[in-house]
């Protein structure tokens, strides 16, 4: 089938199954860009006010016109003029089988069937019909008018001219298509398991609250909206459902593992904002969410930076702040605070331990501690009340960062420190990796599997995450610039830490790190 391009384009007549959250979406985005859209749906009501959101959006537009575009069908015999179809049914393989096989004898070929699917095999959909060739799965991302990217999915069976022409309508309906291997979770859903996966360990083992998880991922990391805020925005019973689908069609990849908290919310029917309350009751805010940044200072005293492979940016925003920033401990100057950023264990260690023996003890000691643990940066020193545990891969940017350190008047004196340097401090338990180290570097990890199984190449999934889920950094990009070698670190100090395969390092950053 041809697909016309550019202006003056002649739309396939476009079929739609469901009438749903996302064949509206998709209805309305196929008749705003001109084209006939045939939208089916078992229940009458669901397809008369899905005609009322896309008559409401259209007049809005000033493309009002474009409404009569639009043929409401009650049953599958009516979708017969569609050449290209797209089925947004539920969730279910066994139902979109059974539509597609009943696609065959309405909609012929050279007729193109595709699926919404989020999660499901396209190839065992396609293996339901009698022309397997002509099926591919066709993926738009919620709300689809707004959200640019569409993975196209490449089934076993399909046809590569399919995969073109889908290419062809997606660019014609104003969108950046993606192609994808027919894998779990196909290019994104699967690169974002980790956000989700880590975050809900990371709480679940009470290293660190919702709400410091969200707020370091927003403001420590430029998410657009933290992990727990976005379940509670997607719906927890969608999300974890994809991943329970996800690790069953894996075998149980423990990457994917479905986590109990999640299980807790759904047992007590709190599905996120859908149903009033999920991880936050809505209508109360996160009030620390609104906090304004500390102000800037200047004019500070000393502050030691020592070498290491985070210094320099460190050591610039210390000074940027309006510290003197030195590395040398001088006996009759205390500075207000230290820094020890060293990359390699040991190294660390021995400069720890010289500071803390040549600095007064009320001084602070900062020791990154991504990919060492706290507890052992404390059993270097002799002082270790005064052990602040930092986030090395993220404190430079980061508005708000993690800490990890005793209770007592120290904390003040730290938060000081921070406030001067622009930032304010979550303080966490003691947990692997911290927080966004561990869920920015299994990020990295997830896309570099991906890439390494054929998935889609390195650009392709990180445009593909920037567009989908707004991520601001694709998670190959996102690696590279925080260096490969300090990615495989936190993951391999994860590993030896929990001794669990979900955090074995994929080898191609092995191989990227060498
Ligand atoms: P939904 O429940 O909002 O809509 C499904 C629609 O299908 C309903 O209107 C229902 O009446 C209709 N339906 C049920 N059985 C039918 C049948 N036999 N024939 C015709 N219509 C039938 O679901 P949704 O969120 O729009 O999801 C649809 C598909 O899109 C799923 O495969 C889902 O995984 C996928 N998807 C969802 C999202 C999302 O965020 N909601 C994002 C991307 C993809």
């Amino acid at each position: 089938m041809e697909i016309p391009l550019g202006d003056g384009k002649q739309f396939p007549a476009i079929g739609i199954i469901g009438a749903g959250t996302m064949g509206s979406g998709i209805a309305l985005t196929a008749l705003y860009a001109g084209a006939h859209v045939y939208l089916q749906d078992a229940i009458p009501e669901t397809l008369q006010s899905a005609a009322e959101y896309a008559q409401k959006f259209l007049e809005k537009k000033g493309q009002g016109e474009y409404f009569k575009n639009l043929h409401l069908v009650e049953s599958l015999e009516g979708l017969a003029p569609a050449e290209v179809i797209i089925e947004a049914a539920p969730e279910r393989l066994e139902l979109k089988q059974e539509l597609f096989q009943k696609l065959d004898a309405i909609c012929p070929p050279p007729a193109i069937l595709a699926s919404n699917t989020s999660t499901l095999s396209v190839t065992a959909i396609a293996a339901a019909t009698a022309h397997p060739a002509r099926v591919a799965g066709m993926h738009f991302f919620n709300p689809a008018p707004l959200l640019p990217l569409v993975e196209l999915v490449r089934a076993a069976q399909t046809d590569p001219a399919v995969i073109e022409s889908l290419h062809a309508l997606t660019l014609a309906l104003g969108k950046t298509p993606v192609v994808t291997g027919d894998t779990p979770g196909f290019i994104v859903n699967r690169v974002a398991r980790p956000f989700y996966g880590e975050a809900l360990r990371l709480a679940g083992e009470g290293a660190a609250t919702i709400e410091q998880i969200d707020q370091l991922a927003e403001r420590g990391a430029g998410f657009r909206m933290g992990p727990f805020r976005l379940m509670d925005l997607i719906g927890i019973d969608i999300n974890a459902g994809a991943m329970r689908s996800m690790y069953e069609q894996t075998f149980g990849e423990p990457r994917y593992r479905p986590h109990w908290l999640q299980m807790q919310k759904l047992a007590a029917g709190e599905l996120g904002r859908k149903s009033g309350k999920g991880f936050y009751a809505y209508k109360e805010e996160s009030e620390a969410a609104k906090e304004e940044p500390p102000a800037v200072g200047g004019g500070l005293g000393r502050m030691l930076v020592s070498e290491g492979n985070w210094a320099p940016d460190l050591a610039e925003l210390c000074a940027r702040a309006g510290y003197q920033v030195d590395s040398v401990a001088e006996p009759d100057a205390a500075p207000a605070a230290c820094f020890v950023v060293a990359g390699r264990a040991e190294e660390a260690a021995r400069l720890a331990a010289w500071y803390d023996a040549s600095l007064p003890p009320e001084t602070p000691l900062f020791v990154q501690c991504a990919d060492i643990t706290y507890s052992e940066a404390a059993s270097w020193l002799q002082h270790p009340e005064r052990l602040i545990g930092f986030d090395g891969l993220f404190f430079a940017g980061g508005e708000v960062v993690t800490l990890i350190g005793p209770d007592g008047p120290l904390r003040a004196q730290v938060e000081q420190v921070l406030s001067h340097l622009g930032k304010r401090a979550v303080w966490v338990g003691e947990t692997p990796g911290l927080v966004l180290p561990r869920i920015v570097c299994q990020l990295a990890n997830e896309a570099a599997f991906a890439e390494l199984e054929g998935v889609a190449d390195g650009a392709t999934i990180d445009l593909a995450m920037r567009l989908g889920v707004n991520y601001p950094q694709g998670p190959l990009e996102w690696g590279a610039a925080l260096g490969w070698t300090k990615v495989l670190g936190v993951l391999d100090h994860l590993y030896a830490e929990y001794h669990e395969e979900r955090y074995r390092a994929c080898v191609l950053i092995r191989k990227w790190a060498r």
